[in-house]
């Protein structure tokens, strides 16, 4: 398989001259065809939901695209709900699904009308004092109890900050009841970057059983069972794509035989980030200095501050050399960028073309948790955003950091 890029040799140089590297591009046609995919797979729900989850590409132009397809958006602190709130996202097409959820958070969410996503108990009576309680209110189960040996598929929830026990949960729903809450949602987020189709139809029957034990205990007809984000985007070329199909054919199987064999049909809803932009974005840079020591060295204008996940994670992302997309890859190189870190690199050990300085280097699948997870150390600055509309024309959606942004917040 090979990676895309939706600009010819000749129409990025031209670009080039307009917005400097390092850039990231965005195609709308692709954010728009992936959100399509996922709405196909669960064509089949009467209510199916995508809550496109802000964080992964916090751009109010980028929730636009989503929202024309329908998507609301999942937001998780103030910014991405006024983020949300500038891109014309408000009311229930907005879930406020944070965590150690800071009382502002509650209020603007409840201004807004979203859903509020509870993370922990003790938040039902926070919210009540800081916002009052609102009509319809939602849970975030930690299946921990379920899955605590940890050679599951899923992974091992005992360890993550997120969520209430299941006791908790079913305590919560009845406090939340007797405060007056009259709608109901049930969440989880446990699988990240997930491809195996199994992991997501496993979650589904966990959260579909749940809202059977819901209903039969506390008499709450969940209106909307949310399975989080999660959804995982093949990186390498060895890796298979999900194969959305498979997971809403899977999932359907499950709906039929546990919810609606019970006389429930909840909506459905998840609130993917990566799978509606990651493959959607590249980081473009080009390449400064060559150096040849123990290893050989290109370096790039863009570094961390642009593009995090492989100094992070030590995660792959696919690189090509623009104009050498067929050129045989007989070198090896780290790619690095600037900073005093010696984690800073894009790739390690990467099989490569020949490469020289000014070549444009065009990093794949960065489209989502990249731009976003950016940061200023060393005084580097984040880049220009932009944005490859259907019409073939580009728009800058973000404008690159200046110095004078960098010192803006400095008093001396
Ligand atoms: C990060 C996050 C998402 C999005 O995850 P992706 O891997 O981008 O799909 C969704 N929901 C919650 C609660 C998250 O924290």
């Amino acid at each position: 398989m090979q990676k895309s890029f939706p600009l010819t040799k000749a129409q990025l140089e031209s670009l080039i001259k307009i917005y400097p590297t390092p850039f990231h591009l965005y195609d709308e046609a692709t954010i728009r065809r992936n959100i399509n995919r996922l709405k196909a797979a669960f064509d089949w729900v009467a209510d199916f939901r995508e809550y496109f989850a802000v964080k992964a590409c916090p751009n109010p132009a980028i929730v636009k695209v989503l929202a024309d397809e329908g998507a609301g958006t999942d937001c998780s602190s103030l910014a991405e709900l006024i983020i949300s709130e500038r891109a014309g996202v408000i009311g229930e097409k907005i879930m406020l699904t944070s965590n150690d959820t800071p009382a502002d958070e509650f209020i603007k969410a409840r201004q807004l009308g979203a859903i509020i996503n509870l993370d922990d108990i003790t938040h039902v009576e926070f919210l009540d004092q800081c916002a009052g309680m609102p009509d319809c209110l939602s849970f975030r189960y930690n299946p921990a109890d379920i899955m605590n040996d940890g050679n599951d598929i899923i992974g091992r929830p005992a360890e993550a900050k997120y969520g209430l026990t299941r006791a908790q949960l079913f305590d919560a729903y009845q406090l939340a009841l007797d405060k007056g809450v009259k709608r109901f949602g049930l969440h989880t987020m446990i699988v990240s970057n997930e491809l195996e189709t199994a992991a997501f139809v496993r979650t589904a029957e966990i959260m579909f059983e749940l809202a059977i034990e819901i209903k039969d205990r506390l008499g709450i007809k969940v209106e909307f069972i949310n399975l989080g984000g999660g959804i995982g985007l093949p990186y390498t070329l060895e890796q298979k794509p999900v194969d959305l199909k498979a997971v809403g054919q899977g999932i359907r199987a499950k709906y039929d035989d546990i919810l609606r064999a019970a006389a429930m049909e909840p909506a459905l809803a998840f609130e993917s980030g990566r799978a509606m932009t990651g493959d959607a974005g590249w980081l473009v840079s080009t390449v400064l200095h060559k150096k040849e020591t123990y290893k050989n060295y290109v370096g790039l204008d863009a570094c961390m501050a642009n593009l995090m996940r492989p100094a992070l994670y030590g995660a792959y992302h696919h690189i090509t050399i623009a104009g050498k997309e067929n050129a045989p890859l007989d070198h090896v190189y780290d790619v690095t960028g600037s900073l005093c870190e010696n984690n800073d690199k894009f790739a390690i050990n990467r099989r490569l073309p020949q490469i020289d300085r000014g070549d444009v280097v065009i990093i794949h699948d960065a489209g989502a948790h990249g731009h976003a997870m950016g940061f200023n150390y060393n005084g580097k600055l984040r880049s220009a955003e932009l944005l490859l509309k259907t019409d073939g024309t580009v728009e800058m959606i973000r404008r690159a950091e200046t110095l004078d942004d960098y010192f803006a917040t400095l008093k001396f």
